[in-house]
């Protein structure tokens, strides 16, 4: 007997209803008729979708709730002064705590794959670090972190990042990341880029860069150029927000979206907290998105990431990923049937080949993590953004959200 068996279940892209069976955690048949089958636990999907658990492609956990102790920020140079001074109180202790109290609002969501970038630098040493390499033990079977060693302050301008990167990823951190427009000149950009591609190769880790948040950067270009001189494989390589590809004339935004897919490099979009940090623009102000249905046409791989949750970058933010890809598509302007299809394969599919899962999607020989949602089609996920009913980890039920029915107001005859 299967030890879970989910019926009538909807798949993106496919046509009709299937029945999953899933033996000792991973998914062991997929058929469209009705299977005959039985289950230890039976869910009726009841013709809803059933996706591959949600994968969140880029947040920063070591800076959650933090806007609950600092002041408020009126704009992300300011952002980045506040959190610069909370991160000298950084304790082991105090990180896990803020980290603790999010992680349920994830599971709950069916976020159970994670990529957060952690700071490195001489103020936040090693602790953020630590504090996540310890959870990601304690949560291991029930959420999967990937930990990007972030050198927010700079890998020239801080003293101790360089260092402290390479110690990060001896201890366990998984990725390498990096923010140019941190250092002191447009010169020290490239050079950042240098390092951390040098370190990546070294260590043999892939490389997630924050590029040009600002407006103004001009990094991509050679993030993407070194990324095919130095033959870092397809997939290994992702730039963060790419703000200012939204600024450049259409030529150049050309050339660097070419060189972007030259290199396969994926991209991630930010915009619930870019939207809310502002930028330096006058009015008309940008929406602190890169190009995104460029991007999309030029067959980028493209996800949207949180990137903050109450800190001082933003106030708000929800690991909802419906939610969030509803968002998306309207800093996007999303709105066809393709694009509201792809908006549900970016939290799940495109920021799987992001953090290079392995076993992820709904087919025999996957892991059985996925959710069963509870709306049938791709636009009504989005529309309602209503929690998965089911969140399935490793075959076991982590989460039932249940919905009452409710009788719908009928308007006086
Ligand atoms: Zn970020």
């Amino acid at each position: 007997m299967a030890d879970l068996l989910v019926r009538r279940a909807r798949l993106l892209g496919k046509d009709g209803l299937f029945d999953i069976v899933v033996e000792k955690g991973e998914i062991s048949k997929v058929a469209k008729s009705e299977i005959q089958e039985r289950g230890k636990e039976v869910i009726d999907a009841e013709g809803n979708l059933v996706l591959p658990s949600f994968v969140e492609p880029h947040v920063h956990l070591d800076k959650v709730l933090l806007a609950e102790e600092t002041r408020e920020a009126s704009s992300i140079s300011e952002a980045r002064e506040i959190v610069k001074e909370a991160k000298k109180k950084f304790t082991v202790s105090g990180v896990s705590k803020r980290i603790e109290k999010v992680i349920p609002l994830a599971i709950e969501n069916g976020v159970t794959k994670i990529r957060s970038h952690v700071d490195v630098d001489e103020y936040a040493k090693l602790v953020s670090v630590e504090a996540l390499l310890s959870l990601k033990k304690k949560y291991s079977g029930i959420v999967d972190f990937q930990i990007v060693a972030f050198p927010q302050e700079g890998l020239l301008k801080d003293s101790e990042s360089l260092e402290l990167l390479r110690k990060a990823l001896d201890m366990g951190a998984d990725v390498v990341g990096g923010l140019p427009e941190a250092e002191l000149s447009q010169d020290d950009s490239k050079r950042h880029v240098d390092h951390a591609i040098a370190i990546a190769i070294e260590a043999g880790r892939d490389i997630d860069m924050h590029c040009d948040v600002l407006p103004f950067g001009k990094v991509t270009e050679y993030f993407a150029s070194e990324v095919i001189r130095k033959g870092i494989e397809a997939g290994r390589a992702t730039a963060d927000h790419l703000i200012a590809l939204s600024y450049y004339d259409d030529y150049y935004a050309s050339k660097v979206i070419g060189l972007l897919k030259m290199a396969g490099i994926n991209v991630i979009s930010n915009p619930c907290t870019m939207m809310t940090s502002g930028n330096l623009d006058r009015p008309p102000r940008g929406r602190g998105v890169t190009r995104i249905k460029e991007l999309l046409k030029a067959g980028v791989n493209l996800a949207f990431g949180l990137d903050n949750l109450v800190d001082p970058y933003n106030p708000f933010g929800d690991f909802n990923a419906l939610l969030n890809g509803w968002f998306f598509a309207y800093a996007g302007q999303l709105n066809s049937s393709s694009e509201i299809e792809s908006l549900l394969e970016m939290p799940t599919l495109s920021s799987a080949r992001i953090l290079r899962l392995k076993g992820y999607g709904i087919e025999p020989g996957s892991k059985a993590d996925f959710n069963v949602m509870n709306s049938k089609d791709p636009r009504s996920a989005l529309r309602f953004h209503q929690k998965p009913r089911y969140v399935i980890e490793n075959g076991n039920i982590l989460v039932e959200n249940r919905y009452e029915i409710t009788n719908h107001y009928e308007l006086p005859s």
